[in-house]
Formats: C-alpha cells, structure tokens, sequence
C-alpha cells in the first residue's frame, strides 16, 4: 500500500527486512525486486504521492509538489541552479523520458580506474536490455517531433554537423507538451506508472511524505531508519517515524543520499562521500524565428545534436545540444532582462526556439548535510569545463542561426541580442564568470561513486558500502563520474543490480 505519512498517528515504529530510502528509478527498482523476492519492504520517499490525475499542466502549481525548493534550488553561492524532483517516482515524474546507455568508452574508463568486478560491461548489457524492456524503450517516431526539434535537425543539416533522433520511454503519448510538469495522460513508462505498482503488488508499503534524517547503526550494523513525516511541498516536521530494520538502501539521489549518510556519521575512511558530485552543467541560448515554433506543444525533446559530444578522445569536445522546454513561467525566468525589456522579449514567445548545451563535466562538487532536514551543495565548474561551456554556447547560437534564426538571445548579464549577420565567435573564448550567465543542472551523480577497493571507496560495485554492514545505496551518486548522457536509464539499471545484490546477500550482511 501507498500512505500519506502526515495522516496516519504519529509517532509511530514500523518493523522491516529493508527500508528503502527514496521512491524515485534507483530506489523503486530495489524495492520491486526485494519485495518480489518475499522481503518485507518499507519505502519512506520525501515527496508526496500523487497521480496523474492530480497534474494540473499549471507551473506555479506543479513546481512546489514535484520538485525540491519549487525548481529554485541552486548551490550555496547562488550561481548553479540544481532542479530535482520529489515524489513516489522521484524525478521520473517530471523528466523528459530520454533513455540511453551509458557510452562503452565511460564503463572502460571505469573498470580501469575503479575495477567495478561485480558490474562489468556485460552486466550492464543485460540490465539495460531487462530495463529498456520494462519501460518499453523506444525511437521516438520521426511523425511525433516538433517544430523545435525540426529546427534543430535543420541546423546540424545545414552545418553538416552529427546529431539524430532519439529514444524514449512513453506509450500512448499525445504530445501535449506538458511532460516537466507530470503527464496527466499516464503516457511515461516512469517509476511511478511501471516499477512502484508492482512493489506494491509484491507488499511493499510506501510511506509519501516521509523524510529521513538519519540511518541509525550500532557495532558496526544499521539498526533503524529515523525519519518525519513532513507537510508538503514546505516539508515542516510532523511527527516521527521509525522503521526497524537490519538493512537500509539508501536511494535519494546524488545529492540526498550522501548528506544523509554525513549527517548519520556512516564511517567513511576513503572520505568520498559527498565529494565528487557531477551535475551535466548547461547553458541556454534563444532564437526568434519569423515562423511560429510554439515550443511548448509536443514532445521537448526528440532531437540531438553530438556534433561536440566525443567519448573517444579524452582531448575532445565534450557537450551535448538538445532543445529545451519552453512553458511560460520557465521562459520568462530563462530570458533576460526586466520591466519594459523583458515584456518585449516575452512577447516573442510563440517564435523563440531555445537550445541547451549540456556538458560531460569534470568539475568535482560537493555535497553536505545542513540541519536536521537540509543539504548545501557547492559547485563551479572548473576552468576547463568553463571553457567548454562557453563553446557549447557558441555552438548553440550557431545552430540556432543555421535553423533561421533571425536573432539569438544570449541570457547573459547584461543581455546580449545577436542580429543576423553579426559577429559572435568571442562567445568562445570569453571567460563564464559568476553571474554571466545561468548555469542550471538536472543531472546531478557521482557523490559516492562506487570502487572495489575500500580503502579508495565508500561503496562496492553491488551497491554494499564497504564500511557499515546492512548498507546500501542505489542512485546516480554511484556513478565514478560524469556519464554525458541522459542517466535514468542506468539508475534504473543500478536499483535492479542493487535490488538483486540485496536478495542475493540474505542473511550474509
Ligand atoms: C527537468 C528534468 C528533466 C530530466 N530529463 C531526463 C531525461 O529525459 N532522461 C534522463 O535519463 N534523465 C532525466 N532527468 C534526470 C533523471 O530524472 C534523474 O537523474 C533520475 O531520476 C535520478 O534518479 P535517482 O534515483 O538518483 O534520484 P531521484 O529521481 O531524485 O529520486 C530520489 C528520491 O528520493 C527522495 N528523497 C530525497 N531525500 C529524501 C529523504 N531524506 N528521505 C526520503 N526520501 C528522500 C526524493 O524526494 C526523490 O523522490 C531529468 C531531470 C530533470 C530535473
Ligand atoms: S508530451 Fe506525452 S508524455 Fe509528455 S505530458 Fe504530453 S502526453 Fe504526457
């Protein structure tokens, strides 16, 4: 069963075999599979539970149920805005549904630096085949991109530059355009439509908005998961809640998960925790076209540009460019300027096609806990990834003028308007400071980034942390790096692998 944590009596003590920790692809998946095996699973998930019903394809109304801090959450300095999502299907409710696979040349890297024995590319192959079946993976067909995509697909023809088509996980999609506000048409194969029933069909209970502060432990074994239930959307303590448990996954995204074990003092020697954090930092550019683009019907994203995006060479460019959605009140908080400047700009919406160029960053962030309930993530890209940023930008505009564009808008301060014709290839080698321009991510990873070695690393390649018996973890923050592609699918995966490992382990904890 799902419950509404806030409406059940409070204080309250669950007894559990697993207690998983987060309800979104990583945490889903583990609990599917421990609950299938026969485990008595408790989810405790943050966010509240809601169904597609309850989409109302208003910003100002979803952004505060779906996502952390309302989609205003940014590094501690303010510069980098870091959108999450919350709920039971975590950040698959609201995500734009592209699946792919982590490229060969990563999982190399990997194997080199970390050697990950109990995940080899030949296990990744067979998970990511059982999850693309799962989700029911697919090329989105060429009938359903729109105008936005088109005009991408036109500018990398005009330039001779790589890019194509890409794959999805939705069925029955009308194209309404409305997919980062949850789909109201239950057309995504996401967690909360295809993993999370089938927990519960299994017996898993879930608990929505349910927040927890700490995993407990004691001789060297998790104990109990202490968490609160917690008032939606401004997540203020109500009650307490306690799931006894010899075993914890912890599955709360890349930035939760680590805070959570920082602030439960889970032993660490390699001092990884936390550290490492990558987040696929992006830049946006916007073009005004005569015709309409209407950018907000249809689905966002169906069209990539991999012109610059090269995994072979480590040397080598390093950015991917997709379209970027284009709701009003995102818009609005995308283009630059105030008063009379902004509302001219604004007034151009129905014609503004926007790019994104998004980077297999190197930066290394980190990720702390603040307070019983908070975290503070601190993130800059270093001077290379700065460098690289600034030429995915310049590579948008260039598309954007090669789709027709008569002017490209730079959201830079102060505002920077390109006229057809004009020079911009100083954008290239001009220096990103704080505050030029925004820098947002949607793919945070990699902040407890599995190893073999536990002298090196927090967490083994099954997910079982190396230090604290009864332990595991299942999201992005396992990743040992940037993966430069979308990374649902391989979290998916990652809670399958986790899931089995924990069956597999019984009473061995
Ligand atoms: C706008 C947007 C578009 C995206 N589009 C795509 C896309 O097209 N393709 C793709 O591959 N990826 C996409 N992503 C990224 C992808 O959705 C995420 O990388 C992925 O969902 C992360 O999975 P996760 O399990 O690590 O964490 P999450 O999905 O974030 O799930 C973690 C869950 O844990 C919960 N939680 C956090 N703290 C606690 C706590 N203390 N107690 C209990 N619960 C807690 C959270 O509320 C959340 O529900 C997108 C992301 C965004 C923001
Ligand atoms: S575009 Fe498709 S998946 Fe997205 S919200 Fe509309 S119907 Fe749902």
């Amino acid at each position: 069963m799902i419950f509404d944590t806030p409406s059940l009596r409070l204080p309250m003590t669950l007894d559990a075999d697993l207690c998983v920790i987060g309800a979104g692809p990583g945490g889903a998946m583990a609990a599917m599979v421990a609950a299938e095996a026969g485990m008595r699973v408790v989810v405790l998930e943050a966010g509240e539970f809601l169904t597609p019903s309850q989409f109302t394809q208003r910003e100002e109304q979803m952004f505060p149920r779906l996502y952390w801090d309302s989609a205003s959450r940014t590094t501690a300095d303010h510069y980098v805005r870091i959108h999450q999502g919350k709920g039971v299907g975590g950040s698959t409710i609201h995500n734009l549904n592209l699946c792919k696979r982590i490229p060969p040349a990563v999982l190399t890297a990997w194997r080199e630096e970390r050697g990950l024995s109990k995940l080899p590319p030949s296990t990744w192959e067979s998970l990511y085949s059982e999850v693309e079946a799962l989700l029911s993976v697919a090329p989105i067909p060429q009938s359903q991109w729109n105008t936005h995509n088109r005009l991408l697909e036109k500018g990398c023809q005009v330039l001779g530059w790589a890019g194509g088509g890409l794959s999805h996980n939705r069925t029955g999609c009308i194209g309404s355009g409305f997919c980062e506000i949850g789909c109201r048409y239950n057309a995504k194969n996401n967690a909360l439509k295809v993993v999370i029933p089938r927990a519960v069909a299994a017996g898993a209970q879930i608990l929505a908005s349910c927040q927890v502060v700490r995993v407990e432990h004691g001789g060297g074994r998790v104990s109990a998961v202490r968490a609160v239930a917690v008032e939606p959307v401004t997540h203020r303590p109500l009650g307490e809640v306690m799931v006894t448990t010899p075993r914890a996954c912890v599955a709360a995204s890349a930035t939760a998960s680590p805070s959570l074990l920082l602030r439960s003092q889970v032993p660490d020697p390699s001092g990884e925790t936390g550290r490492g954090l990558r987040i696929h930092p992006a830049l946006v550019a916007a073009g005004d076209f005569q015709e309409p683009v209407q950018a907000w019907i249809g689905i966002p994203q169906a069209f990539e540009c991999v012109e610059f995006l090269d995994f072979a060479d480590p040397g080598g460019h390093r950015t991917w460019i997709v379209p970027v959605l284009a709701h009003p009140m995102g818009v609005s908080t995308m283009l630059p300027g105030h008063g009379e400047a902004h509302r001219a700009l604004m007034s151009r919406y129905a014609h503004l096609g926007a790019l994104t160029a998004m980077l297999h960053d190197r930066t290394a962030g980190t990720v702390r806990h603040e307070g019983e309930l908070s975290l503070r993530i601190d993130y800059w890209p270093n001077a290379a990834d700065r460098r690289e940023l600034m030429h995915g930008l310049w590579a948008s505009v260039h598309l954007l003028f090669a789709a027709g564009a008569s002017r490209v808008i730079v959201p830079s301060s102060p505002t920077r308007i390109i006229e057809r014709g004009q020079a911009y290839d100083d954008i290239k080698a001009m220096e990103l400071r704080r505050g030029l321009l925004d820098v947002t991510g949607v793919h945070p990873m990699a902040s407890v980034p599995m190893g073999d070695n536990p002298a090196k690393s927090a967490v083994g390649s099954d997910g079982k942390h190396h230090h604290l018996r009864g332990l595991w973890l299942a999201d992005g923050s396992l990743f040992p790096s940037s993966i430069g592609v979308p990374p649902q699918l391989s979290i998916y995966a990652l809670g399958l692998h986790v899931g089995r490992a924990i069956v597999t382990a019984g009473e061995r904890i």
